[in-house]
């Protein structure tokens, strides 16, 4: 199976009542697990890298190797962009070949954040490429950010923003935070439920690990759609290497640890899955007929020769992009590559 784009997969978990699990990957062994977990549930799958993760290794690279794992498996993956946290950062990854963006204007005013919002989606959205959004604020750490937290999503401002921006999906603040709870979180779920009868699109919940499992139940039960988990895994990864570190102190092959590692992830990774109830919803998303757009190689080589063409950065004017389903090059369309302020906001 190739990479697919998270647009489907998000709106048939909006319909069917569950959520598709987004897990943060920091190496090729936690791409393998999650991959692996995924292909053992029958379960669609979402594998992001934040800003950080694909400073410290290209998106190419990430991509690349989601591609490699997820050609060799039957359960449908998108590969996505986690807190997006500039329109330069939206496009590298839009050029690498993820196939799902997130922006995240949301430390910005209402009206920043549409602006952005709206930029990343004119850039993304005529490559097929689906686009997050933030409104409300998730607290605590996340990568390089931290974040006091404590905004939750006024509803009129989301329906105004989601109209406003034409985002495929909104990740929304209802109490949870990134990172590690000090105090257990103060979840609004009378909100989801309100947000979910007014938001046409997808919700996302960021901030899931270290929740209960009945309060992640609960909130996929009100209309969560995608749940985003990353300290749990960072936590898993490293506990597992540095147990097989201290336990076989002479070991120096680098693979032994990794294993253990990995190991970790995927059990994990598969809780959550069953967690999320997208355990076999793979093969219902194989027999949608309609919707059903799968990510074809061309379109990635497409995109990264006809903008590295023109300049080895993105520069002022337009690049080449193809429709996302597939179709030649003759059709494609353009798209704008962004150059102006590097950040949204400083931090
Ligand atoms: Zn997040």
């Amino acid at each position: 199976m190739s990479l697919t784009t998270s647009l489907d997969m998000l709106r048939d978990a909006m319909e069917g009542g569950y959520a598709v699990g987004a897990f943060n990957a920091e190496n090729m062994e936690m791409v393998q697990a999650i991959l692996s977990a995924a292909e053992e549930a029958r379960a669609p799958v979402i594998i992001q890298t934040t800003p950080g993760t694909i400073r410290h290794a290209q998106p190419a690279v990430f991509l690349g190797m989601a591609a490699a794992v997820a050609g060799t498996l039957r359960a449908p993956a998108a590969v996505h962009l986690d807190h997006g946290d500039s329109l330069a950062i939206v496009a590298r990854a839009l050029r690498a070949g993820y196939t799902s963006i997130m922006i995240d204007g949301s430390r910005e005013p209402l009206e920043g954040n549409m602006a952005v919002t709206r930029q990343a989606v004119e850039m993304c959205s005529p490559c097929g490429v689906p686009v997050e959004g933030e409104l409300g604020r998730v607290g605590g750490k996340e990568d390089d950010m931290e974040d006091s937290g404590g905004g939750y999503t006024d509803p009129d401002e989301a329906e105004a923003f989601v109209a406003g921006t034409g985002v495929s999906f909104l990740a929304v603040g209802v109490g949870t935070a990134h990172g590690i709870y000090k105090d257990e979180p103060k979840l609004n779920t009378d909100l989801i439920k309100v947000l979910r009868a007014r938001i046409p699109v997808p919700l996302v919940l960021h901030g899931a690990s270290g929740l209960p499992d009945e309060v992640v139940r609960k909130c996929v039960r009100l209309g969560m759609a995608k749940v985003n988990f990353a300290t749990e895994l960072r936590m898993a990864y490293t506990g597992a290497v540095r147990h097989s570190v201290m336990s076989s102190p002479d070991a120096f092959d680098p693979k032994l640890y990794s294993r253990a590692g990995r190991e970790a992830v995927r059990n994990l990774v598969l809780d959550k899955i069953r967690l999320c109830g997208s355990e076999g919803r793979a093969s219902h998303l194989f027999s949608r007929k309609e919707g059903a757009r799968w990510w074809m190689p061309q379109y990635f080589t497409h995109v990264r020769t006809s903008v590295t063409r023109r300049s080895p950065r993105p520069s002022p004017g337009r690049a080449r992009c193809s429709s996302g389903s597939g179709q030649p090059a003759s059709a494609a369309r353009t798209f704008p590559v962004w150059t102006g302020t590097p950040r949204i906001s400083s931090r």
